[in-house]
């Protein structure tokens, strides 16, 4: 299995000589599989879509499978400028939560985000086939080629799903939009990303500012590290970090994540994980 970072900040994206090293696109990240038909799989529709649908197009993929955390713009952004969805010869299947009042991404998409005024084209004039699969966060879902996905209830306002996805022996979580609290399902969540082999997890903030922004749905790096510590996590990336911090202050975070769990690393816009 490899992931394969796309875009890597919180809340909006953010361009300009300050964050060339890390990148400036927000949540999107692919896990490549060997040896299946079904070897296309994308979490989160950041902005940092819009370069992946770039290379799937140019590479010929046809079979899409998306897996999404929540409806927050940064998650939904890049899908309207995903080149396989203006190809009338993918199928793109979608697994998403059902959402509190009964809302799912099927009616999100036709209902806010592909419709007049905030997009001129209505979803149902999408030309691929998209097929959408919709759970209760808490579900384990079998995916085609023997591929497990488990869920998790996260905490962030109007709820996120955390994920982990097992193939071949191997374990990936992608665990963003969470503010972790020992008073918020703690032990749930270290059972859930135990030894897992690589854990991206939202870090979007230093010990520091978290204070200011307690109850805005997002961690520390210093949760990261202490889940991956308490879990046996065997890798652990920084990830949807926060656009007002500089490649320097990032690079410093690593650092100092290092310190304390050396199996760290600041997922970058471009950079890929062997697992
Ligand atoms: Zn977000
Ligand atoms: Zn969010």
């Amino acid at each position: 299995m490899k992931i394969n970072f796309w875009g890597v900040r919180g809340s909006y994206p953010c361009w300009g000589d300050h964050c060339t090293q890390i990148g400036g696109q927000t949540s999107c990240v692919s896990a490549t599989l060997s040896n299946t038909q079904q070897s296309h799989i994308i979490f989160d529709m950041g902005t940092g879509m819009i370069a992946l649908g770039k290379q799937l197009r140019d590479q010929g993929i046809k079979q899409i499978t998306i897996i999404v955390s929540h409806f927050h713009l940064d998650h939904l952004m890049g899908l309207a400028f995903f080149k396989p969805i203006w190809d009338e010869d993918t199928t793109l299947t979608f697994y998403s939560p059902h959402l509190s009042k009964g809302l799912d991404l099927e009616t999100t998409l036709k209902t806010k985000l592909f419709c007049p005024p905030l997009f001129p084209v209505p979803f149902q004039e999408v030309p691929a086939t998209c097929h959408f699969k919709t759970f209760q966060t808490g579900d384990s879902l079998s995916l085609p080629n023997e591929i497990t996905l488990k869920t998790l209830d996260l905490n962030h306002p109007g709820c996120a799903t955390g994920y982990r996805l097992e193939h071949k022996g191997k374990a990936f979580c992608y665990i963003t939009d969470h503010e972790h609290s020992a008073d918020f399902n703690e032990a749930q969540m270290l059972d859930f990303v135990q030894n897992a082999d690589l854990m991206v997890f939202d870090t979007m903030f230093t010990p520091e500012d978290f204070q200011t922004y307690a109850t805005w749905g997002h961690s520390s790096w210093r949760s990261g590290v202490d889940v991956a510590l308490k879990a046996a996590v065997k890798k652990l990336a920084l990830f949807h970090m926060s656009p007002d911090y500089n490649d320097d202050k990032l690079l410093e975070i690593e650092q100092d994540a290092q310190r304390l769990f050396p199996n760290t690393l600041l997922a970058r816009e471009g950079s890929s994980v062997d697992l």
